[in-house]
């Protein structure tokens, strides 16, 4: 956003997962209820930051998280109204942030691991139990995850030998 030919510095938006938004260390930098000051200099006004604090770690995951939750969010919409293009891109987007800032993808986020497509059960994606294996067929690419449920299992086990 730009107000007379410069970048508008009254909005922090934290939350901002687009292309052409800020990048994550200077949105969680925004974030931090820190201002610029106008001065003169030299007859022109200038935009002089007024104090220099530091940016945690924990700040730029806090906003990762956020972003994330949001691309996840936006990119099964745009799988369940057919633009699996647009899906792709959002969940692609979200797991460069994952990779970049090594937070986790979002509890829960079903998603290909080669066409990083968001996998909907019955939509664009086949899950079968083979094996004591769990099967999940992505029917963009073709590429299949297999996981054990070992620990389900045993977990069973162990109800049935309390009662
Ligand atoms: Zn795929």
């Amino acid at each position: 956003m730009t107000v007379g030919g410069r970048k508008d510095r009254s909005l922090p938006c934290t939350a901002w997962p687009f292309i052409g938004g800020r990048s994550l260390r200077a949105a969680a930098w925004m974030g931090s209820g820190q201002t610029y000051l106008t001065r003169w200099h030299y007859g022109t006004p200038k935009e002089i930051p007024v104090s220099r604090k530091k940016v945690t770690n924990g700040q730029v995951r806090g906003i990762a998280r956020k972003r994330m939750a949001i691309l996840v969010r936006m990119s099964e919409e745009e799988a369940l109204r057919g633009n699996l293009e647009r899906a792709k891109r959002y969940m692609g987007l979200a797991r460069r942030i994952s990779v970049r800032t090594k937070v986790p993808m979002p509890e829960g986020a079903l998603y290909c691991r080669r066409c990083s497509a968001p996998l909907v059960p019955g939509l664009n994606c086949r899950v079968r139990l083979r094996n004591h294996r769990i099967g999940t067929h992505c029917l963009e690419c073709g590429s299949v995850r297999r996981r054990p449920y070992l620990r389900e299992t045993k977990e069973r086990r162990t109800c049935r030998e309390e009662r």
